[in-house]
């Protein structure tokens, strides 16, 4: 398979290859919400169709083939958290959601062993996809919160970190919410 696992070295905040801090991250910078992402695979035309067929085609399969890997770069990345550490998947729109059935993000978390929390849902169903990445980074945030639970660290779960605009928007209303501690960990980056 044409995967190609992340290794070190990788940037200090999105878990990108790269040395130091990436350009997108230096972006962020000034307003950085999370403390890092972390992900597992490098983002790649084969890992794009497989990501699109996983998306639309619900091939909720290809996650536990992955899933090994998946938890083991999680345990690498985090080691230690403490104990009231709460995974919380980037929700689809209701819509999107009947539509295909699951939830990508949520089969992620569902591989770690941390206790999965759907804390935010989405205020509208526009597609991140078709998106540039000046539209992606400008939209208004599409989460709001639905719920409350008592957690020392959030950790973010979502298919792909591209501009890191869907986790920073998402981080955005756990902030506004007192929610201190949050990071992030993708399957792409
Ligand atoms: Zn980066």
């Amino acid at each position: 398979m044409q995967l190609h696992v992340i290794e070190e070295p990788t940037c200090d905040y999105c878990g990108r290859n790269d040395l130091g801090v990436c350009n997108d991250c230096n972006r962020w910078r000034p307003h950085m919400l999370i403390n890092k992402n972390r992900a597992v695979y490098r983002y790649n035309p084969f890992l794009k169709d497989l990501i699109t067929r996983f998306k639309y085609r619900g091939d909720y399969i290809l996650i536990e083939a992955l899933s090994l890997m998946i938890k083991q770069t999680f345990i690498t990345a985090y080691s230690k958290l403490p104990k009231k550490t709460v995974l919380v998947p980037i929700p689809l729109s209701s819509k999107r959601l009947q539509n295909r059935g699951f939830n990508q993000a949520e089969a992620i978390a569902k591989c770690l062993p941390y206790p999965t929390v759907q804390l935010l849902r989405r205020t509208e169903g526009e597609k991140q996809a078709k998106k540039n990445r000046k539209q992606r980074l400008t939209m208004k945030n599409p989460f709001e919160l639905m719920d409350q639970v008592d957690a020392e660290l959030i950790i973010l779960i979502d298919d792909i970190y591209t501009t890191g605009a869907t986790i920073h928007h998402a981080a955005q209303i756990l902030k506004e919410n007192g929610y201190r501690n949050i990071s992030s960990f993708t399957l792409v980056r």
